[in-house]
């Protein structure tokens, strides 16, 4: 069976994506749609979210329900309103808090403004918490016996980075530990909570600035033992695991999903 064979590992659950316009929010909600889930695709950018939808449903053709929501995911009212949306639907069973940014003037102790430290924990950090609250309260407002909920954090919560990026590294250290006692709290109400840590990946955007630069490229890819940075559609797949009940006994973890990265001492010869 291929990896884009739909066999039904989401059959009847209502998920919901933040930062659904691109990256690994895209694709996840294209492999929760094909595993039979209702997805409902959440960006702070409209445009990109009208793009994603219709990604989705140009590949997924047999999907069952695709709708969008414009969310900021720092703002309260508008994750309420998100997770609300999905009431009229039976309640949401999965939620993906997948929204996050890294600022390009996020740097080191001293430099760091701290308007950026306060912008980056207050959409990575803040913007978790809320999900996770209302995915909470949404869970227990329609009496579900189960729930998955999967926060995005990064490698760089458990190992340093080179290159400083301080209150991004320090944000997702806050969603491991955050996420690691929701799972404690919530474990016999049997909502499931799960941190995915993903390395470093092929993304336009990475890839634009690496360009041609061979030594710049060279130094980020001897981390990894595989030789190659990761795809998003890598870590997709590892969310829709955690999102799915084939994973029922698996909560609180560090999903590290990073091709060996964090587990290697590799040197260039
Ligand atoms: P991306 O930039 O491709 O997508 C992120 C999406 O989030 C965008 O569509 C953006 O519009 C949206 N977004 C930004 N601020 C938002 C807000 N306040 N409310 C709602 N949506 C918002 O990023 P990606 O690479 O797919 O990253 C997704 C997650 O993975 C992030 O949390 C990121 O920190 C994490 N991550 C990425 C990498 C990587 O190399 N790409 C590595 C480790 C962790």
């Amino acid at each position: 069976m291929s990896a884009t064979t739909p066999h039904g590992r989401l059959q009847g659950k209502n998920a919901i994506v933040t930062g659904a316009g691109g990256g690994i929010g895209l694709e996840t909600s294209i492999l929760f749609a094909r595993e039979g889930a209702n997805v409902l695709m959440a960006d702070i950018s409209p445009p990109a979210l009208e793009k994603a939808v219709a990604k989705v449903k140009e590949l997924v053709p047999s999907a069952g329900r695709i709708e969008s929501t414009k969310c900021d995911v720092s703002k309260e009212s508008d994750v309420q309103a998100m997770v609300e949306m999905q009431d009229s639907w039976g309640g949401m069973d999965v939620i993906f808090n997948n929204a996050g940014i890294m600022h390009a003037d996020d740097a080191d102790a001293v430099d760091t403004p701290e308007k950026i430290w306060d912008l980056t924990h207050n959409i990575n950090v803040k913007g978790v918490w809320f999900g996770c609250k209302h995915a909470v309260q949404s869970l227990r407002r329609h009496k579900k016996a189960r729930g998955s909920i999967i926060n995005t954090a990064s490698v760089v919560a458990l190992v340093g980075s080179a290159t400083p990026q301080l209150a991004y590294t320090a944000s997702k250290g806050a969603v491991l530990a955050m996420t690691r006692e929701l799972a404690i709290v919530h474990a016999r109400e049997g909502f499931r909570f799960n941190a995915l840590c993903p390395a470093p990946l092929n993304t336009p955007l990475l890839q634009d600035w690496l360009g041609d630069d061979q030594p710049k490229r060279l130094r980020r890819e001897v981390h990894f033992p595989t030789g190659r940075f990761g795809e998003a559609i890598e870590q997709a797949h590892a969310v829709v695991f955690l999102a799915s009940d084939e994973s029922s006994f698996v909560n609180g973890t560090d999903f590290v999903v990073d091709g060996g990265m964090t587990r290697a001492y590799v040197t260039p010869e």
